[in-house]
């Protein structure tokens, strides 16, 4: 697409710092990293989102995903790391091309604190299944 910032990266017209590159991906450092090693994870393929990608584009993409994730730990020797893909601008994603963050984790001072409050109270087992009941309905085949 010819005004997204990241198919601009994949085409060599804005530049980037690659870590890998087959048919269907591209890996790059992050240009504002949360920790030592921040790398995107993208498909080549245009595709704003995890909803609008096909099976086919995320098999190609996630076989990746560990050989990706493996460089970087014994790279950095993180202690952990975060895989995150943020979807739609509510949820945070700022370029509208799918990418797949790697986030390695050294300590509670890092730069990536993300914030986990649970609402068990509010969802009983009940409720949740009936939660999956309506997911499950909308699963296509
Ligand atoms: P999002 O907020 O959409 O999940 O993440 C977008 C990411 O892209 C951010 O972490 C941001 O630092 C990174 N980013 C934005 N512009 C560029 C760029 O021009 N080059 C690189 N390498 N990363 C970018
Ligand atoms: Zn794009």
């Amino acid at each position: 697409m010819s005004d997204c910032l990241f198919c601009k990266i994949i085409d060599g017209s804005i530049p980037s710092t690659k870590i890998y590159e087959d048919d269907y991906v591209y890996a790059f450092m992050d240009i504002g990293p949360l920790t030592k090693g921040h790398t995107l994870l993208i498909p080549k393929e245009h595709v704003a989102n995890v909803f609008e990608m096909s099976e086919e584009t995320a098999a190609n993409l996630f076989k990746v995903a560990p050989r990706i994730a493996s460089a970087i730990k014994d790279t950095f020797k993180p202690v952990g790391m975060n895989l995150l893909n943020n979807n739609g601008a509510p949820a945070g994603q700022s370029v509208f091309h799918f990418h797949l963050h790697f986030i390695p984790r050294y300590d509670e001072t890092d730069g990536y604190k993300p914030t986990w409050i649970t609402k068990e109270d509010a969802y009983t087992p009940e409720i949740l299944k009936g939660l999956a009941e309506e997911i499950k309905a909308n699963l296509k085949k």
